[in-house]
């Protein structure tokens, strides 16, 4: 288990270092940058693969998680650059997690964020696992640890949590070569969003409209093949 310590303030520096140490081999040349800020999803991860940085940003509610759920938000989000060519891009996060063994803390992440069923995205086309399927791809050894953290943190998975769906889970936002940038899976054209700012996606039907510090700079639509 990665967890060796309870921490009152968490560290997230240490935490995704750790991680990435334990799990993530690909990254250990790349710049890793953290922050704590008030955002409106749980965490958003941004990426340069030209300057190999990654940085994470955590909501401040996050920060009162226990460090299993942390774990399990980090690796989420360390995925993210990892896996970022393949599609749909949560559900290939989501898997890329489990394949490296953190299955446990993601199912303890999905418990923490009310997540008992799958949640779906993207008209279908994309899906965050929920506590339910992440557990039946988790080893039998892997299944016992969960039972014992869950134990620890006197948590019981009840599919009446499914209560935080409402919220978006987490924002990738990515730059492509060709200028594009991809919020949470929507494409924004000629837009240049600062490290330090606020992005916030609020969806409706199938356009999703992009603020950045809390102004409104652009709306994308699903098309027929994204
Ligand atoms: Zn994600």
């Amino acid at each position: 288990m990665l967890i060796d310590r309870k921490i009152t303030s968490p560290d997230l520096d240490a935490l995704v270092s750790r991680l990435v140490r334990h799990a993530y081999p690909e990254l250990l040349d790349h710049r890793l940058t953290t922050r704590w800020s008030r955002i409106s999803s749980f965490a958003e991860v941004r990426w340069d693969n030209r300057q190999k940085h990654v940085s994470i940003t955590c909501d401040t509610s996050t920060r009162a998680w226990h460090e299993g759920a942390l774990f399990g938000l980090l690796s989420h989000e360390l995925s993210h650059p990892i896996s970022e060519a393949a599609r749909p891009v949560e559900a290939n996060a989501d898997l890329d997690v489990i394949d490296r063994g953190l299955g446990v803390y993601l199912a303890t992440e999905r418990v923490t964020t009310g997540r008992y069923k799958d949640q779906t995205t993207h008209r279908g086309r994309d899906r965050y696992y929920g506590y339910r399927s992440i557990r039946q791809r988790l080893t039998h050894q892997e299944t016992i640890q969960l039972n014992r953290l869950l134990s620890d943190l006197r948590i019981v998975p009840s599919i009446s949590s499914d209560g935080g769906v409402g919220r978006i889970h987490d924002i990738a936002v990515v730059e492509d070569e060709r200028g594009q940038t991809s919020v949470g899976g929507y494409l924004f054209h000629g837009l240049q969003i600062p490290s330090s700012s606020g992005v916030k996606l609020v969806i409706r039907e199938d356009t999703a409209f992009l603020y950045v510090n809390d102004r409104i700079v652009g709306q994308s639509s699903l098309g027929p093949s994204d």
